[in-house]
């Protein structure tokens, strides 16, 4: 029988997921979209509409408040709740969740609004509750977290015995024609960003200063770009679950333009995350600038361009070393035309939709809190080929690298 779906959050990705889901009818079902801004929801159920002929039903929900949450969820007695409101919402989405014993699913690791900090530690520890109630809960099924993690379940299930080091390489190639704009939510996206760069070696998490390493990598479609170090939330449970693993860094490209621009606003106190007064109110730094920038979803008719995300993994294989980069790429244009979105928007949007598939179709089911990687990689990279993420295993010589700089 047909499912019934609630997706929480309508900005890009929710736009995405909602398109998706509809796209896969016979499994979601009855899909409905709510959000803060109820506006934003009946426009892409209209798009929706236009372009499958499916109809999705609306709502207005504040994600904020647990009560509200637990009376949508209950009127349209959801089988699963597809979360891609904002990292701040995860925590109270999880607990209406588990009140109301419905499966749950999100694409980005919770984050407090008054500390720019990523950390599984208050989603992992709602795992016993999650048991008790029978249902499960599915963390960070995006692209990155997300097919990251099922990458490197795969590497490890198909290509190595043990692998030493994992780089987790982000390159987004498009141009918006802006000379700043961020690809997805801009708070978050600075927040992430501006942050001190993490990376796991030898069981220590070592930390550095804000770009504070740049190497170039030679990205396959695309070419040499600058990449930097960042910390990215999907290391803190591939350290638990890869075997053997030595080392795991993320890096992500930027351009000078988005560089010159990031560091002017930081300097001037732009990208605060605590109140300032201003002629007698209090304002948010971060926040007036997200009302300054160009909002994401609207990027989707302007940009051009690839990107490429993938996991460059050394190792060893029946006793030989073995290098290998299993990456996806997507192409902005292709993206937007089929579902009125950017790539950085589909490539989260359409794993979102992946993951709750496989859970309502019980082919990744377990109760409790888990990571994706976790779970069978191979159903997984098979719906990427088939639902618009076609991915590329690249076998180097077990020396070299896609490094040039
Ligand atoms: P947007 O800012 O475009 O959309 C967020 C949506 O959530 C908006 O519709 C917003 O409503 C809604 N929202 C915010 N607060 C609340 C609330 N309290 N109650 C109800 N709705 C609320 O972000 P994106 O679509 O770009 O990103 C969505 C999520 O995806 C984020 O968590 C982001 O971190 C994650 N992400 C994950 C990636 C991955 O690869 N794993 C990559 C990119 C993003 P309103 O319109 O009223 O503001």
């Amino acid at each position: 029988m047909p499912a019934k779906t609630l997706i929480i959050g309508a900005g890009g990705v929710g736009n995405v997921v909602a398109f998706k889901c509809a796209m896969n009818a016979e499994i979601f079902g009855e899909i409905t979209l709510a959000s803060r801004t109820l506006s934003k929801c009946d426009a892409i159920a209209s798009n929706v509409k236009k372009r499958t002929g499916v109809v999705i039903k609306t709502a207005q929900v504040d994600a904020d408040n647990i009560p509200e949450l637990v009376k949508l969820i209950k009127k349209t007695k959801a089988d699963i709740v597809i979360n891609v409101a904002l990292p701040y919402q995860d925590l109270t989405i999880m607990d209406a969740c588990s009140q109301t014993g419905v499966d749950y699913l999100d694409t980005a690791n919770y984050e407090h609004p008054d500390t720019a900090r990523f950390e599984y530690k208050e989603q992992w520890a709602k795992d016993e509750q999650f048991k008790k109630a029978g249902m499960m809960g599915l963390l960070g099924s995006g692209f990155d977290p997300g097919v990251t993690n099922v990458f490197c379940a795969y590497a490890q299930k198909h290509y190595f015995d043990e692998i030493h080091t994992i780089d987790i390489l982000d390159c987004n190639a498009g141009d918006h024609g802006y000379p700043f704009a961020t690809n997805f939510n801009p708070e978050i996206n600075l927040r992430e960003v501006s942050a001190k760069g993490r990376y796991w070696e030898n069981g220590k998490w070592i930390e550095t200063e804000p770009m504070a390493i740049k190497q170039v990598w030679d990205y396959p479609e695309i070419g040499p770009k600058d990449s930097y170090l960042l910390y990215h939330e999907e290391m803190e449970s591939l350290v638990k679950h890869i075997k053997g693993l030595k080392r795991i860094r993320f890096f992500m490209t930027f351009g000078e333009s988005y560089l010159m621009h990031m560091r002017a606003l930081e300097n001037v106190g732009m990208l605060g995350i605590k109140p300032v007064k201003h002629k007698g109110q209090e304002i948010i730094p971060i926040e007036f600038l997200k009302t300054l920038l160009p909002d994401p979803a609207s990027l989707g008719p302007r940009t051009k361009g690839k990107t490429n995300i993938g996991i460059f993994a050394k190792g060893v294989k029946d006793g030989k070393p073995r290098t290998i980069y299993i990456y996806q790429i997507s192409d902005h244009e292709k993206c937007y035309e089929e579902v009125m979105a950017q790539a950085v928007s589909y490539t989260t949007g359409v794993p979102a939709m992946i993951g709750a598939k496989l859970m309502l179709e019980k082919v990744w089911y377990e109760t409790g809190v888990h990571n994706m990687e976790e779970f069978d990689p191979d159903p997984f990279m098979e719906e990427l080929n088939s639902q618009g993420l076609p991915w590329e295993v690249m076998e180097l010589e077990a020396e070299e690298t896609l490094v040039v700089g």
